[in-house]
């Protein structure tokens, strides 16, 4: 069996407490890891080995750092096949999404961060007979903390600013999805990171994941993930003075206009809800149809939808997998079930699917899409993180918009419509961090990424993560 261990001062090595977790295949079911279950002891190793590698790393200069985290870009792409694969069969996600988009991705968040140390600049201001100038300084050793959804692209998105601004890193993947992360430091000693620059822990987010949160020495917690475990880590960050980032769980809608160009709105709604089984932070989960076209476009909807493939992950044609784990699919059921009690009308889908050969006994349901559920309902309300959506009518701008906000989370929205003075009117009004008109997921690495209110505090992305991982310090010169 594949052992899963801690990469520590540039070393694999076992948990100290010598526990271990069953990492599962999701398609199949099968046993296909052990993952090292990591404590306070692996915690503090790796502490120790950052802190030995910050004066090193902190001192490099940025063209040293570009050369070695754009080396780790190319040695990622190198290794595609092999990551997408390992990747795949942790998540039970489709290969071409891993292969097309995610580790693509990953290694784009290194190539992005790499050119960004060497563009980074801060501000300086004049006063009369002095000048400040603002120095950004690398904080010291960070904690990164990613979901299990889209393990490697989220995990650089995080570490590879950190790396980028001269600190020392303690990253820590999800449990679910340790796979890629463990590769990952390998390719860092290839690429000449130097040790104990990248920790990299495995294990289960009340342990070693707590540790890390309650390590005094850790200045700064980079977190994704859900809303609740958000709140938790915030609890114990906040009265350490710990800078926070915390990007968390969205109820993503979806405004559909009449005036939106039907066969491209349909076509990308169905990719918006179902993409990797619903299961990115950024799905559309709530669609808000204008009731004119709410018929046709229901209707086109489903057609749509149940041409989805459901297959083998591994398989090339697959476009829908398995959910992530047993545990996930019986907490997206119970969504269903919930749905139908609030009156829901299911249109399509929802049902357990049995594969045969390799996958029969993989976690897999079918696209669900549900109609007749009131704003309020729970269905509607609620982060369910699968492919369950609910589709709603309105009647014109105004009413789009409040249904649109009436929600605790804030992540982001898409607007649909060809008449682009509402399209900009629309996104102006609503309380999401990220709005996309006529698109989804296309992304620019520069822009501000994360949401407001129950989706997160901060940003990431371009200068926001290199602010984030570095403190301003003001320089003020006077020079009568
Ligand atoms: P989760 O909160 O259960 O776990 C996320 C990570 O935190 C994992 O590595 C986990 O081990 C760790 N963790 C859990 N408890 C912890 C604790 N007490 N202290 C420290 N670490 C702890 O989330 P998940 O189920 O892995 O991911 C799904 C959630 O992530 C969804 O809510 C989704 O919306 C959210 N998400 C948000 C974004 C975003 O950018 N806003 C992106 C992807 C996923």
């Amino acid at each position: 069996m594949k052992k899963i261990l801690h990469f520590i001062d540039g070393e694999y090595s076992n948990p100290v407490s010598d526990l271990w977790i069953e990492g599962i295949n999701p398609a199949t079911g099968e046993i296909i890891t052990q993952i090292s279950n990591g404590d306070v002891r692996d915690v503090e190793k790796a502490f120790q080995a950052a802190t030995r590698a910050f004066s090193i790393w902190s001192n490099y200069s940025s063209t040293e750092r570009f050369q070695i985290l754009n080396r780790i870009a190319e040695l990622i792409e190198e290794n595609l096949e092999e990551l997408a694969i390992a990747e795949t069969i942790d998540t039970g996600k489709p290969l071409r999404l891993s292969k097309e988009v995610e580790i693509p991705r990953a290694a784009s968040n290194f190539r992005f961060f790499a050119t960004a140390s060497l563009q980074f600049a801060s501000e300086s201001h004049s006063m009369n007979q002095a000048i400040n100038y603002t120095l950004r300084q690398a904080i010291g050793v960070v904690g990164c903390i990613s979901p299990w959804n889209l393990p490697l692209y989220l995990f650089t998105w995080k570490i590879a600013p950190a790396l980028a601004t001269g600190n020392c890193v303690i990253a820590k993947p999800s449990e679910m999805s340790p796979s890629t992360a463990a590769m990952l430091g390998e390719l860092c000693n290839k690429a000449g990171l130097p040790k104990g620059v990248l920790n990299i822990l495995q294990g289960e987010g009340k342990g070693v994941g707590n540790a890390i949160v309650n390590h005094p020495g850790i200045k700064a917690i980079s977190f994704t993930g859900g809303t609740k475990t958000g709140q938790h880590i915030s609890a114990i960050a906040g009265p350490m003075f710990k800078k926070l980032s915390l990007e968390l769980g969205g109820k993503n809608p979806c405004l559909v206009f009449d005036d939106c160009n039907l066969e491209l709105t349909v076509s990308e709604v169905a990719r918006l809800a179902f993409s990797n089984q619903g299961q990115i932070c950024l799905c559309g989960s709530r669609i808000l149809i204008e009731e004119t076209i709410y018929e046709e476009f229901k209707n086109k909807l489903i057609e749509k939808v149940s041409k989805l493939i459901v297959g083998d992950p591994l398989d090339p044609k697959t476009q829908f997998g398995s959910l992530i784990s047993f545990e996930h699919k019986k907490k997206v059921q119970s969504y269903i079930q919930l749905a139908i009690e609030e009156g829901g009308n299911l249109l399509y889908g929802g049902n357990e699917i049995q594969l045969e050969g390799r996958c029969k006994n993989g976690s897999f349901i079918s696209p669900a899409i549900f109609e007749n559920l009131g704003p309020k309902c729970r269905t509607n309300q609620e982060e369910i993180f699968g492919p369950v959506i609910t589709l709603q009518k309105f009647k014109g701008e105004l009413e789009a918009i409040e249904l649109a906000n009436d929600s605790v989370y804030g992540l982001a929205a898409t607007v649909w419509t060809e008449n682009v003075r509402k399209a900009h009117r629309v996104a102006q009004k609503l309380n999401t961090g990220i709005v996309w008109i006529n698109c989804w997921l296309l992304r620019d690495l520069r822009t501000p990424f994360g949401g407001m209110n129950a989706s997160g505090v901060g940003r990431e992305g371009g200068l926001e993560a290199m602010r984030f991982f570095t403190e301003a310090k003001n320089v003020c010169v006077y020079y009568n």
